[in-house]
């Protein structure tokens, strides 16, 4: 399909394919200096204090942290109702239970403490928070403090949030085990890939560890003389990186801080635009210490109104949008365990939610089609 405003496009230029270019030249492709600068360039991105590890997607950063948590067989974790099945199926995947929090409100769509303090049972170890759409959970303080009375692990999925932040800290720097995916069509976008931080230097180790078979020497000290063997001291997983992506990740981090201001200014042409209408706009107050990634542009549409119908007259103007998400409920994989009544507040936001496009190279002129055309139908 030739859309005239896609979802998202790609912020490359030369700078990605040079990257590329001289990892392919120095022969070296993973595990290498670029994954180290990469690591140590995210590091201080988000203000120190914590170190990264680079992986494969954010789901192995999920998958790594509940892992590295010891969280397993008959444990639940609590993750929010409103979004990416991938955070639902890690914790299945470690044969835990994904218990549903609540959204806020239908404006502030962040799970909130109270919601996630009535799902604490005995058998609760972990919480998995999401800073929805870039926008930081306002309620983050109070989620640790909850965290920290009951002894449960506190992972940030901030898939959507890289740069986002509250008084200054950097949202990913608020939990245990802080999880970042620089997939397509992120805010830091390489194909596929993610990073995993943590402000212990013990989580860090097993980090690194549980990423590359459990192995304690690596390829590299190995070419390089440093280490002839190695041993396997816990059992581990391959969810490396590799040099091409991690150069991809440098260059996309050095532009990430303008993008992000980018999409800021986009969304508030949305917001004025779409304010003489009856669609909503969620997060439309924010705490002026919280700084917002821009990750989406979601909107909540009026109640009668049909949303194929809005998708389909979008489409015919060559006008791409995405819904986020679908609940957990409608899924097959979750069906039985999860249900509306776990989540009221989602259940009436995600009838009703359509993604706009957004991108840091969208034009004003194309916000302004978007808007005019969802005008012709709502
Ligand atoms: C994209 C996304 C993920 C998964 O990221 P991958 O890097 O594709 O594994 C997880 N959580 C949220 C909220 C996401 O948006």
């Amino acid at each position: 399909m030739d859309w005239s405003v896609q979802l998202f496009e790609l912020n490359y230029d030369h700078l990605e394919s040079d990257a590329v270019g001289s990892v392919l030249d120095s022969r070296w492709l993973t595990l290498g200096d670029e994954t180290k600068s990469f690591e140590g360039e995210f590091s201080r991105f988000l203000g120190g204090g914590v170190s990264s590890v680079a992986v494969s997607s954010c789901t192995a950063a999920l998958h790594m942290s509940l892992v590295a948590a010891g969280i397993g067989p008959g444990d639940e974790v609590i993750i929010p109702a409103l979004t990416f099945v991938a955070d639902a199926n890690v914790v299945r995947m470690v044969g835990a239970s994904p218990i549903l929090a609540d959204v806020t409100s239908l404006d502030d769509w962040n799970v909130c403490s109270k919601t996630i303090a009535a799902c604490i049972t005995d058998r609760t170890k972990a919480v998995i928070v999401v800073h929805f759409a870039g926008y930081p959970i306002e309620d983050i303080t109070n989620i640790k403090e909850l965290c920290s009375e009951n002894s449960l692990v506190l992972i940030e999925d901030v898939a959507h949030a890289p740069g986002a932040s509250i008084d200054g800290k950097m949202c990913g720097t608020f939990g245990d085990f802080g999880c970042f995916s620089f997939f397509s069509n992120k805010n830091l976008s390489i194909g596929e890939g993610g990073m995993v931080v943590a402000n212990t230097d013990a989580n860090t180790r097993t980090l690194a560890s549980l990423r590359s078979h459990g192995m304690t020497s690596l390829t590299l000290d190995r070419h390089r003389g440093r280490a002839m063997s190695y041993d396997v001291a816990r059992a581990g997983l391959n969810y490396r990186i590799d040099e091409i992506r991690a150069a991809l990740g440098r260059v996309q981090l050095a532009k990430l801080v303008n993008g992000n201001m980018a999409r800021m200014s986009l969304t508030t042409r949305y917001r004025d635009n779409l304010s003489d209408t009856s669609i909503m706009i969620p997060f439309s107050s924010m705490n002026e210490a919280s700084i917002s990634a821009y990750h989406i542009m979601p909107v909540l549409l009026p109640k009668n109104v049909e949303r194929t119908a809005v998708i389909r007259h979008l489409k015919e103007a060559g006008i791409q949008t995405s819904i986020h998400y679908p609940p957990f409920w409608s899924f097959t994989a979750f069906g039985e365990s999860c249900s509306p009544a776990q989540a009221p507040r989602t259940e009436a936001i995600v009838s009703r939610e359509l993604t706009l496009p957004l991108f840091p190279t969208m034009t004003e002129r194309q916000v302004d089609l978007v808007c005019e055309k969802i005008k012709e139908v709502v």
